[in-house]
C-alpha cells in the first residue's frame, strides 16, 4: 500500500534498524521504544492486522521469526513480551500487522 508507513519500511524508502528478514517477514527495532529491546515483527505483504492473518503458513513464519528474534536479542533465559494491537480500541496506531517483541525489564500486568 503507498501510504502505509512498515510497507514503505518494507521498499526501503524510510529507513529502519532491521534485525531480522527472509521473504516473507522483516523485523526492525521501534523508533520509539518502550523497553530495553522493542522490535517489531511484520509481515512483507501488507495485512492491515490480525483478524486478516488467515495464512497458516505466514502465521507460523512470523511466529518463527518472533522466536529467532528473541533468541538472537538474548531474550529467552529472563523472558519476554510479544504484544499485538489490534483496532482502535486495542491501541493499534500503524494499520499494518506487527508483533511487538518487548524484553529487557520486568513487564506490569495488566497492560495499560
Ligand atoms: P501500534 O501502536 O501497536 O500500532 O504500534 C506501532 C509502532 O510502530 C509504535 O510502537 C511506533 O513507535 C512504531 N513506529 C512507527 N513508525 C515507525 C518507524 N518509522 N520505524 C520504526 N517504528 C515505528
Amino acid at each position: 500500500m503507498t501510504d502505509c508507513i512498515f510497507c514503505k519500511i518494507v521498499a526501503g524508502d524510510i529507513p529502519s534498524e532491521k534485525v531480522y528478514e527472509d521473504g516473507d517477514v522483516l523485523a526492525f527495532r521501534d523508533v520509539q521504544p518502550v523497553a530495553p529491546t522493542h522490535v517489531l515483527v511484520i509481515p512483507k505483504k501488507h495485512i492491515a492486522n490480525i483478524t486478516e492473518l488467515g495464512d497458516a503458513g505466514l502465521t507460523s513464519k512470523l511466529i518463527a521469526a518472533v522466536n529467532k528474534v528473541a533468541e538472537d536479542q538474548g531474550l529467552v533465559a529472563n523472558g519476554f513480551r510479544v504484544v499485538n494491537n489490534c483496532g482502535d480500541q486495542g491501541g493499534q496506531t500503524v494499520g499494518h500487522l506487527h508483533f511487538h517483541i518487548l524484553g529487557g525489564r520486568d513487564m506490569q500486568w495488566p497492560p495499560g
